[in-house]
């Protein structure tokens, strides 16, 4: 049963699959898939109480291929070394995947941080970044954390403060660090980065008539039922997009438990009851479900898993019924599940490709502090000044004038968020269509995650067979 095989396992499952596919050497193989290299340490907290905890947090470099090494940090009571190890790999073949030049990494601390006051949250992520510095698991060149689960802006600001107090002088010190305030050197479009990059992700792959039809679907977000479980920063946002789009909203689960609707939930509205309440039960005109698990099996047409890993398993893979999974969480449908997936006909859109929003904005977030100038700053109002120009031409010509408002909304010049958003629109599709290229070259054998975990180990190898050190 896969829920005994440890999470880094089932990554590597999936990475022996496809590197049968690859033709690449077995020594190389076994090079890019092990973990290259974990810190863990262990550090007092003084709680506010004044009693003393004892700590344990980690920070796994899977791939130094190519540097600085990136991931988030995770805050969750079950935090533990295969757990970093696996997500590590994960975003060693996510950045490859969407061609972002990091090697993989991921942190992890083990608390369950909605247990603690914001002034120990605080004291603990300066403690863990010193103790990344004392190592050299941190730097703009060397590895740069960002958000997980659990974590946010303000632990990023703390992170990045920490790091510049004890760097005095280190011009881009700045880049040890992505998903912080934008105030703080963050940038704008980083918060919603991952949603928003899962919403790209489902709307293409939606969008392909040939696959659509093999599932019973029509193309288009229109109309598709979904459901979400975990409305964190990634679930939240990706619903959020997901309904702007024409898509319905039919069921939700937290930890708490799960609600649903054939007709539809405003997601705000859930939200603030959730707010009131404390709970997303109750919501006026929702059925409950008390069991969260539950809300898996619900009848939809897409159901995205992004709350935690091995949430769908081979017990309850045979009850889903969602014909598109979506795997907004890292590793939420394990090994076994998936084969009962593919077998079924199910498609699922593989986490090493569809979450990878947040690392590509967080790849321009870095370059920003690199180059110390914001997105935009140069060219908008250059743009701005040549389409006017433009639509002059255009009145002069037809005998049109245009409103002020359509002045306005033609002649503008892209700013921070239009470049975010249009390269993160660009990355994701382009990646879609390669992963997709693949798995038609590979015929029935491969589903999508095998076809992206192809891509992914190519790219990889190619950087050490041109060190020279592999054939
Ligand atoms: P988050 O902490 O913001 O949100 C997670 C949500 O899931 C919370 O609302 C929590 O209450 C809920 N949840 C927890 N356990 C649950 C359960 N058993 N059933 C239902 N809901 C549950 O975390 P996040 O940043 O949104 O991350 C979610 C997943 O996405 C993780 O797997 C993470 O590794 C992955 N991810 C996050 C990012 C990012 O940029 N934040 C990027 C890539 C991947």
């Amino acid at each position: 049963m896969s829920g005994r095989i440890s999470f880094f396992a089932q990554v590597n499952r999936n990475f022996d699959k496809a590197a049968a596919f690859t033709g690449l050497g077995r020594d190389l193989l076994r090079q890019i898939k092990q973990c290259n290299c974990v810190y863990q340490v262990v550090f007092p907290l003084k709680r506010d109480d004044g009693s003393i905890e004892v700590i344990r947090a980690y920070r796994a470099e899977h791939s130094q291929h190519k540097l600085p090494t990136k991931g988030g940090i995770r805050y969750a009571p079950n935090v533990n070394e295969d757990e970093v190890k696996a997500l590590s790999a994960l975003m060693t073949y996510k950045c490859a995947v969407v061609d972002v030049p990091f090697g993989g990494a991921k942190g992890g601390i083990k608390i369950n941080p909605w247990k603690y006051s914001e002034a120990e949250l605080e004291r603990v992520t300066r403690r863990y970044t010193v103790e990344l510095i004392r190592k050299n698991f941190i730097g703009p060149g060397i590895d740069v954390p960002a958000p997980d689960f659990g974590s946010g802006a303000r632990e990023m600001s703390w992170i990045a403060d920490t790091y510049m107090m004890m760097s005095t002088g280190e011009l881009d010190a700045m880049g040890c660090v992505t998903g912080k305030p934008v105030a703080q050197g963050g940038i704008r479009g980083r918060t919603e980065a991952t949603g928003l990059g899962v919403f790209y992700g489902i709307r293409e792959a939606c969008s392909q008539p040939e696959d659509m039809k093999q599932i019973g679907l029509d193309p288009g977000m229109e109309g598709k039922r979904v459901v979400v479980q975990g409305l964190g920063n990634v679930g939240y946002h990706a619903a959020r997009f997901i309904q702007d789009a024409g898509g319905v909203l039919v069921g939700f689960a937290e930890y708490e438990g799960a609600i649903y609707s054939y007709k539809g939930l405003d997601l705000e509205a859930v939200m603030n009851h959730r707010k009131e309440t404390g709970s997303i039960l109750d919501f006026p005109g929702a059925k409950n479900l008390p069991n969260s698990s539950d809300a898996l099996e619900l009848d939809c047409d897409i159901l995205i898993p992004a709350a935690l890993e091995n949430q769908i398993h081979s017990e309850n893979a045979p009850r889903i019924k969602a014909k598109v999974i979506a795997e907004a969480a890292n590793g939420p449908v394990t090994s076994d599940a998936s084969e009962l997936l593919k077998e079924r006909g199910v498609l699922v859109i593989p986490d090493n490709f569809l979450n990878a929003g947040g690392v590509i904005v967080s790849y321009f977030e870095w370059i920003k502090n690199l180059s110390h100038v914001r997105f935009g700053r140069m060219g908008r109002r250059f743009d701005q000044q040549a389409y006017q120009r433009l639509l002059k031409g255009v009145e002069q010509a037809t005998n049109h004038s245009f409103s002020e408002a359509e002045y306005t909304e033609l002649a503008r010049g892209a700013d921070e968020l239009d470049l975010v958003r249009s390269g993160l629109e660009d990355t994701m599709v382009t990646a879609y269509h390669s992963i997709r290229e693949i798995k038609l070259q590979k015929g029935e054998k491969a589903d999508l995650r095998t076809a992206a975990f192809v891509d992914a180990i190519t790219k990889v190898a190619l950087c050490y067979q041109e060190l020279g050190i592999f054939p």
